[in-house]
């Protein structure tokens, strides 16, 4: 038995295919679970969950314990060997707790998860994305977190069946308390679902040239801009939702245009799955180039007018 977990829509979906894959060879079922008000139950069956358990309960901000306790209810209810958690932020926090919970292990930003002789085995990316890591594990369930884009939803299929199955749990209290909660500055940005990205870094001399990234990803439509990491980190041109890399953003759009970044690894980690990726830099060894389909050798403040006039004229 699979059971996959996130309070992300998009991201329970992405699970629901990992876990099929996983599933398939011993015939097993897929279980999702929706901790509160059932709003996608019947989306998540279109989209290949055999089973799922809603627990509707009103807990309300999300509380590790209360979160943990409940899944771990049906976790043993199912007898579930495969556990998929989504890793957000609060799915980092849920997973490490159900491994306690079920003293079994946990492995946390599973980039790649599939059988190999009968064992899960879930690859990693460690050393700051230098090497990747291939790990299994010794004892049930085991529980793993995945982050989004690493695969896509399966398509919807509308004939497809599955059980709906209401649950309440009883909750103790959790001994912590939330004091109070602040949103994060934000520009509205999703770099994560945007299918084109115009992404800049350290060659950007001065915040202003800004423009010169936004009206290209105008142009595009996409209107979407991302960064590398000192350009939010260091500089803070941009806020941390541009950011792009392994502790950025990971994305997957079709189109990727890199301009003035290096294309150091940590970089690479969060665009690598990219549909096809335009690299505009100065220095024509940069390593970037390795990771673009196509290259442009230039200077960004020459190049990016020229292409946006271009494209423009193109689209109109
Ligand atoms: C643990 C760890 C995690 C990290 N996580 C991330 C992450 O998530 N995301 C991330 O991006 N980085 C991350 N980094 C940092 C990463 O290693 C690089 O330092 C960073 O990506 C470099 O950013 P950059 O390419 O913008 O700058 P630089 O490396 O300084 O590159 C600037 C590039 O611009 C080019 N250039 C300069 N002027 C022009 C011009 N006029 N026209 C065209 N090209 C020009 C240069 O040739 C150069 O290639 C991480 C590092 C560590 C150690």
């Amino acid at each position: 038995m699979v059971l996959v977990y996130s309070d992300e829509k998009n991201l329970l979906l992405e699970l629901i295919h990992l876990g099929k894959d996983l599933a398939k060879d011993e015939h097993k079922k897929v279980t999702a679970v929706i901790i509160g008000p059932d709003h996608h139950s019947k989306d998540y069956i279109m989209h290949g969950a055999d089973v799922v358990v809603v627990v509707d309960c009103a807990i309300h901000p999300f509380k590790a314990e209360e979160y943990t306790d409940i899944l771990a209810e049906v976790i043993k209810e199912n007898k579930s060997e495969i556990v998929l958690i989504g890793s957000n932020k609060n799915g980092k926090e849920l997973a490490p707790r159900l491994a306690a919970f079920f003293d079994t292990g946990c492995i946390t930003d599973g980039t790649k998860v599939y059988m190999k002789d009968k064992k899960l085995t879930v690859e990693r990316i460690v050393y700051s994305g230098n090497a990747v890591s291939v790990e299994q594990f010794t004892s049930k369930p085991e529980i793993v977190t995945i982050p989004s884009k690493v695969v896509d939803p399966l398509p919807k299929d509308e004939n497809h069946k599955g059980d709906i199955i209401k649950k309440t749990i009883p909750v103790k209290p959790s001994p912590s308390k939330i004091v109070s909660v602040h949103q994060m500055k934000s520009e509205s940005v999703n770099v994560e679902a945007a299918e084109i990205i115009v992404s800049c870094g350290r060659g950007l001399k001065n915040k202003q040239d800004i423009h010169l990234i936004s009206e290209l990803a105008d142009v595009l439509k996409g209107r979407t801009v991302g960064c590398s990491r000192p350009i939010a980190a260091d500089l803070k041109w941009l806020s941390e939702d541009h950011w792009i890399g392994l502790s950025g953003h990971k994305v997957k759009p079709k189109l990727y245009i890199a301009a003035g970044i290096s294309g150091q690894i940590q970089h690479i980690a969060g665009m690598r799955d990219s549909g096809v990726v335009v690299a505009i830099n100065k220095d024509p060894d940069a390593l970037i180039f390795k990771s673009a389909d196509y290259g442009i050798v230039g200077d960004l403040y020459e190049i990016l007018p020229k292409l946006t006039t271009a494209i423009k004229a193109k689209m109109e």
